[in-house]
């Protein structure tokens, strides 16, 4: 999957488009974060790139942030 198409999945889970999402998350300490592996959503810390995922185990939580490499 491509930022773009993990981003929109993320912005789906939240309930809003991914610009809302992301201006949002700008100005938040805990920002929406998705697992590349298995598409877990879950939330973190806003340069999460390597995060732990409960869902698959594997070291691939990345954040909105830096999916949209803002950070
Ligand atoms: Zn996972």
């Amino acid at each position: 999957m491509t930022n773009e198409e993990l981003l929109e999945k993320l912005a789906e889970d939240q309930g809003c488009d991914v610009m809302s999402m992301l201006e949002e998350a700008t100005f938040d300490s805990i920002v929406p974060c998705i697992c590349t592996e298995c598409l877990a959503t879950t939330d973190g810390e806003p340069d999460l790139r390597e995060g732990y995922c409960d869902s698959c185990g594997n070291q691939t939580v990345r954040s909105c942030l830096d999916l949209a490499k803002i950070i």
